[in-house]
């Protein structure tokens, strides 16, 4: 240590606190980093690297980006999931002896962003903590910009929980030290999290408040160890984080993170955006802190009848009454995010801008108020009624500051003429030397003669007379003090001149100072709302989500669904919305889906393609649409309240997770059939596809009859085994229903209409052959399939039975067999073969269609040199 610079031992004092971020040291007008900081941050930023004495000659590597351009640079390195500790200088450089004193004033993290250009506002950006218990998780999240906080408890096991932080769509979290290496390195590594290490449960006085009400210790210990990070990492006052919220899991409908995913309820599965998600069907909010709540909404789908109903009813006063509904989304248009709004406050970086937009936003609640006053519906008009509209705020907000001040607050111009005695008088002493000194001027001009002589101003010399080379006999020297010579001018000083200067200058630099005391007395006012803003926001957002739901009811044709109380689901003409919405209304085939106490298993056949999946959907998603208040896209709809909905859809492989698809179907399987209650809603699609014919039968068949006898959950399940479609004989509530599909000289036409009874034949060799697959292929295939189905009414519908058709020497037919033997053809045959079997293998649920085109590109080129080979050959021959 002793031989760095003192500058270098400083900074290798206070890096020492901060080993897992980047240290933004501050030198100057820049922020600099050394050490093996510099070696990566240069990497990472493609900025320079550079290096610098340290001491006694030692280089050392150093890189730096420009305080005034620094945001951008933070932004990429929190991007990529980085933190950076921001060391200022903190005392005044030209008092300083010796070294300047320097300290972090705050470590930026992904979890921690308060900067708006690194926010998206219509998603809140939660950090969460996890602290392990004997049996249970305690989990505390909390959106730092806009100060909610809340906590509950989880008993997943650790990969549930990583789902769990996943799904909040947390970006980093925070844990004890005591959790294992093993567990922290899946955080990062498989669930791309930063992970932040907290013993601290200790928090400083004033934000008692936000804890105290957790009495159970295991939450309490998990809300103030997120709490101690926030605090230790952000070092200031952070007085608009909100009382923790308790969320008991049992209030509200679970959707674990599989089945949110796979049902897209806020981004897609392939492509992760919320274009194609329900969010993003549903998201006709017009405010940023609408936008949040909604997406809230839809994770976390109510339970309990009479909030459920409370807001259908909104809903369905919003849809009559559709001018006020109008006017309202005018006015809410205008208002501003009050929730990060009170966060910045808070957080100290608010400024006239953002204040200004603030007594805008305010001065719109008062007609917001009105129009949910005039409404006809008790609900909305308690609600009007409820809400503070701060006018105190914005009168004094009205008085104070300036419509179009600056972005800065330290250079003035912030406050309006009028809101303060002392400012005007500052002002005024300025103004009135301007214009004694405009006046000065025209009296010079008159008394010299001289019509070019000019009264100029700049920072170095001040306030001066200009007079042109030409004019300068006519100038009386005595009066004038030569100041500065100019190539064709000479500028002057009187006495007079000088004396007015420093008047306006000393108003000038005293009324900026004041005006800079005046908006931080603004601030602190601002501040004290901070609950009430809070409050407000909420409201605002609920109004505008409700009335989101009725636009988009509207636009959609949905219909108010009624609430079954014996556990009946009865959809007339049901739609999946966002299917609907993506194609030509008038193509999409509705559906019927009836279920109740003695139709609670229903058993879809139907080709591939032909709409199973999207009809076990729209129930799903149209019981999400009721639970979260919203009217459902049907004509008729009678539906229960699901304690939770399970899905087993598609194929959604994990193999970053190290896990084989089969796996993870199996695993999804068993969570939903452990957790799944007679209240639930179980959808299975294609189950033990991922397996051998007869494994995933006979495992098809087995969760079939364990749902059925030892769960009752209301199950939709999708099978292409048509096999099963029997047990409807054997499970007494057990309903096949069918994916119609006709064929049209010789070809499959998909109808999408869904009817009682099995599918009548599978239709797979036609689906092969809209896939354009070479005609003898399917011929071959028809031919097959020929002596499969003879051989079945031939033999019992044993499947092993069966098994020995394919296997049997006198049935593996070459496959062209009526060309003649020939050498070539001998080959062709093995890769024709090669091209059978190997589509056989493709897992077209797991790829992608870009997957199953080149898939389908490299079969018909094996085939197309096939041919060639043969031509080759005859040629040859010939
Ligand atoms: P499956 O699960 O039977 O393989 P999907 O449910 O994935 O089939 O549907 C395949 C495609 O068919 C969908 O992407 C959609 O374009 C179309 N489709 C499904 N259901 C309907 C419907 N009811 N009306 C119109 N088109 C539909």
């Amino acid at each position: 240590m002793a031989e760095y610079t003192p500058m270098i031992q400083q900074y290798l004092t206070i890096k020492a606190d901060y080993q897992d971020a980047f240290l933004f040291f501050r030198l100057g007008d820049f922020y600099e980093l050394f050490f093996d900081d510099a070696l990566e941050a240069s990497k990472e930023l493609e900025i320079t690297l550079t290096s610098r004495d340290g001491g006694k000659g030692n280089r050392i590597p150093m890189c730096g980006v420009p305080h005034h351009s620094s945001k951008n640079y933070i932004a990429q390195l929190i991007g990529k999931g980085f933190k950076v500790a921001i060391c200022e200088q903190v005392e005044d450089p030209k008092t300083a002896k010796g070294v300047v004193k320097r300290d972090v004033v705050q470590i930026i993290t992904p979890g921690t962003v308060m900067e708006g250009s690194m926010l998206d506002e219509k998603a809140n950006n939660f950090i969460a903590s996890v602290t392990p218990f004997e049996n249970r998780y305690g989990f505390a999240t909390c959106d730092l910009s806009t100060g909610e906080c809340s906590i509950t408890l989880l008993d997943e096991d650790w990969k549930g929980v990583c789902l769990q932080i996943q799904s909040v769509g947390a970006k980093e979290v925070i844990v004890p030290s005591n959790v294992d290496s093993e567990s922290r390195v899946m955080l990062r590594d498989q669930f791309h999290l930063t992970v932040s290490i907290e013993d601290d449960i200790e928090i400083p006085e004033p934000l008692h408040t936000i804890s105290e009400h957790l009495d159970v210790p295991e939450i309490r210990e998990s809300a103030e160890r997120l709490v101690s990070y926030l605090v230790r990492t952000q070092k200031r006052s952070l007085d608009h984080l909100q009382r923790f919220s308790y969320v008991d899991r049992s209030g509200h409908m679970k959707i674990d993170p599989n089945s949110k995913r796979n049902l897209e309820l806020v981004e897609t599965l392939r492509q992760k955006q919320k274009k194609g998600s329900l969010l993003w069907l549903l998201d006709k909010t017009v405010t940023a802190m609408g936008g949040r709540l909604l997406k809230q909404w839809i994770e976390r789908p109510l339970v309990q009848q009479a909030q459920i109903e409370e807001r259908l009813e909104i809903v369905e006063a919003f849809m009559q009454q559709f001018f006020k509904r109008e006017e309202i989304r005018e006015q809410l248009l205008e208002v501003y995010d009050l929730e990060r709004l009170a966060g910045k406050v808070s957080y100290g970086n608010v400024n006239a801008r953002d204040l200004h937009q603030l007594k805008r936003s305010l001065q719109k609640v008062p007609q917001v108020k009105d129009i949910l006053l005039d409404m006809d519906h008790t609900g909305l008009v308690e609600r009007s009624g409820k809400m503070d509209p701060c006018q105190e705020l914005a009168g004094l907000l009205e008085r104070a500051i300036h419509e179009d001040a600056p972005l800065t607050i330290k250079d003035g111009n912030i406050i309006k003429d009028g809101y303060h005695e002392g400012l005007d008088a500052y002002r005024d002493a300025s103004v009135n030397g301007k214009s004694w000194i405009a006046s000065l001027e025209q009296k010079e001009k008159e008394r010299t003669g001289i019509r070019s002589l000019k009264i100029g101003y700049n920072r170095i010399f001040g306030y001066y007379i200009e007079c042109t080379r030409s004019n300068l006999h006519l100038i009386d020297e005595e009066r004038y003090e030569r100041k500065q010579t100019l190539a064709n001018a000479e500028r002057f000083i009187t006495p007079e001149l000088k004396e007015k200067e420093s008047i306006i200058l000393e108003a000038e630099e005293k009324s900026v100072e004041l005006e800079y005391e005046l908006f931080l007395t603004i601030r602190e006012k601002v501040k004290e709302y901070i609950p009430k803003l809070q409050l407000l926001a909420k409201q605002l957002s609920e109004i505008d989500v409700l009335q989101s739901f009725a636009v988009v009811s509207e636009e959609g044709q949905f219909c108010k669904p009624q609430l079954s109380e014996d556990g009946t689901l009865h959809i007339v003409s049901g739609r999946h919305p966002v299917v609907e919405k993506m194609m030509n209304r008038q193509d999409y085939v509705s559906n019927d889906v009836y279920m109740n106490d003695e139709r609670e298993v229903i058993l879809i056949t139907g080709p591939n393609m032909a709409g199973k999946s999207t009809y076990m959907r729209q129930v799903a998603l149209s019981s999400i649409l009721l639970q979260v208040g919203c009217y459902v896209p049907a004509e008729k709809a009678t539906l229960p309240i699901f304690d939770q909905i399970f899905t087993r859809i598609g194929a959604a492989d994990d193999l970053a997770g190290g896990q084989s698809t089969f796996m993870v179907e199996m695993m999804e399987t068993e969570y939903a059939l452990s957790h799944a209650t007679d209240k639930s809603l179980l959808l299975l699609d294609e189950i033990g596809r991922g397996t051998s014919t007869y494994d995933g039968i006979s495992l098809a068949q087995s969760i079939v009859e364990y749902i059925h006898e030892q769960i009752g959950a209301k199950t939709l399940f999708s099978t292409h085994y048509h096999e099963l479609t029997v047990l409807e004989d054997s499970l007494e509530r057990l309903q096949n229903v069918h994916v119609k599909a006709v064929e049209e000289d010789g070809k499959v036409v998909f109808l999408h209409r869904v009817e009682d009874g099995k599918a009548d034949k599978s239709y797979g060799i036609h689906v092969a052959q809209l896939a354009h697959l070479p005609s003898r292929l399917i011929d071959r295939a028809n031919e097959l399939l020929g002596l499969f189905e003879a051989k079945q009414s031939d033999d019992s519908s044993d499947p092993a039975t069966r098994n020995e058709v394919v296997n049997e020497p006198s049935n593996q037919l070459s496959l062209f067999e009526h060309e003649a033997e020939s050498k070539p053809r001998q080959q062709k045959g093995k890769d024709q073969n090669a091209v059978l079997s190997h589509l056989k293998e493709l897992e077209l649920l797991t790829m992608t269609p870009l997957e199953a085109m080149n898939a389908l590109y490299e079969l018909q080129m094996t085939l197309k040199k096939d041919k060639r080979e043969e031509s080759k050959w005859v040629r040859s021959n010939s």
